[in-house]
């Protein structure tokens, strides 16, 4: 049985204030709810948001991560400093990062292996842009990124991933794809895992939908059969928003 993951990517928003007021909260409705908390904030509030988690099932996560322990990479941060942290997830190859910081394909498998390694549990994201969609050309797409960012990687740890299918044109936006749609694609990347590491590992590993999820829509994408739950943006910084997403 997979647990719902209702995940907040803060993205460069927040400070500390935001922080304590939106962890705080966060942290007494992680002990009424079944559904599997994560806050991804920006690193200059990891280190507060692990003191507010302390003692509660509230997950902390970061944003991205380097794929080499440490060394001249100005600006990049290691695993180790994540976990010295306490982070517990880290978000992988976002469409932002793809496009505005060279990710591909390739520095997000490194990235998902590192993170594997180092006992960090990835949230992978892959989807397709506009122009993809309207060229018939989702599946295929998500098929290649779910495959490239997943190669090599070693069986036992496949089920720690939670990928997240972030139809690009969606994030931001107020566009969605129907909920309908949205477990279409979900199904066939699980399908996609199935085939490439068996139906067992396929069963247990969770699979998000994100893109301009908000408290009004939240249920049709969270009662679909395929959905284990959500990776928000904007609506991940609204308390009474976020709240209302993770009691859908
Ligand atoms: C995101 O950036 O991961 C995201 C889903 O953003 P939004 O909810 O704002 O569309």
């Amino acid at each position: 049985m997979r647990k719902p993951m209702i995940a907040g990517n803060w993205k460069m928003n927040g400070n500390k204030s935001l922080a304590s007021d939106m962890i705080t909260s966060l942290k007494e409705e992680s002990v009424k709810t079944d559904v599997e908390i994560v806050v991804c904030c920006p690193y200059t509030l990891l280190a507060l948001g692990s003191d507010l988690c302390q003692d509660s099932p509230l997950k902390l996560g970061a944003q991205n991560l380097h794929w080499e322990d440490n060394g001249a990479y100005t600006g990049e941060i290691s695993a180790e400093m994540l976990l010295e942290c306490n982070v517990d997830y880290v978000i992988i190859g976002h469409s932002e990062r793809r496009e505005y910081f060279n990710e591909t394909d390739n520095t997000v498998n490194k990235k998902v292996i590192k993170a594997l390694n180092s006992g960090i549990k990835p949230i992978l994201c892959v989807g397709e842009t506009l122009n993809e969609k309207d060229s018939g050309k989702t599946f295929s797409k998500v098929k290649g990124q779910v495959v490239a960012a997943l190669k090599d990687i070693d069986f036992n740890n496949i089920a720690s991933v939670t990928i997240a299918y972030e139809p690009i044109w969606a994030i931001g936006t107020g566009r969605t794809p129907t909920s309908k749609e949205a477990n279409e694609v979900i199904s066939f990347i699980r399908k996609t895992i199935s085939d490439e590491f068996g139906e067992e590992i396929s069963e247990e590993l969770r699979i998000l939908y994100g893109g301009s999820v908000n408290s009004s829509n939240a249920t049709d994408f969270l009662n679909e059969e395929d959905i284990d739950g959500a990776l928000v943006g904007g609506a991940s910084l609204k308390k009474e928003e976020f709240i209302a997403i993770v009691n859908f």
